[in-house]
């Protein structure tokens, strides 16, 4: 593979455009990646931006879906034990404890999604 301008051997690929680079027209990018030209390495900034975002918006899901877990299955649990008290139909206490037990279950499921994020 040779690059265009120079018709010299490539040593990298545009990590935006894909375009083959020699050693003259590789440029370092602001992530270490190599781009063909600054429009390259401006729009490879700005997918990283957006990437990033993407990233921030899951976890705040994530996090929002464990607390919602969590808050699901602690009324779950209570109902698991009031009905238990109040109203002792087997059913009911097991449906409801065992509903408070998957919404727990997915709670932590949600909260280590959200911590393996923090670390990348
Ligand atoms: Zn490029
Ligand atoms: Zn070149």
């Amino acid at each position: 593979m040779k690059c265009s301008p120079h018709q010299a051997e490539a040593v990298a690929v545009c990590a935006y455009c894909g375009r083959a680079l020699c050693a003259d027209c590789a440029k370092p990018s602001a992530t270490q990646r190599m781009v063909c030209s600054d429009n390259c390495a401006a729009a490879l900034a700005r997918n990283d931006q957006a990437l990033e975002l993407i990233l921030q918006k899951s976890l705040q899901s994530a996090r929002a879906s464990a607390f919602y877990s969590y808050l699901c299955g602690g009324l779950s649990a209570a109902g698991a034990v009031g009905a238990y008290f109040y109203l002792p139909v087997p059913f009911l206490v097991w449906f409801t404890a065992g509903c408070g037990g998957v919404f727990i279950a997915s709670g932590i499921w949600y909260g280590r999604i959200a911590k393996k994020q923090i670390g990348g």
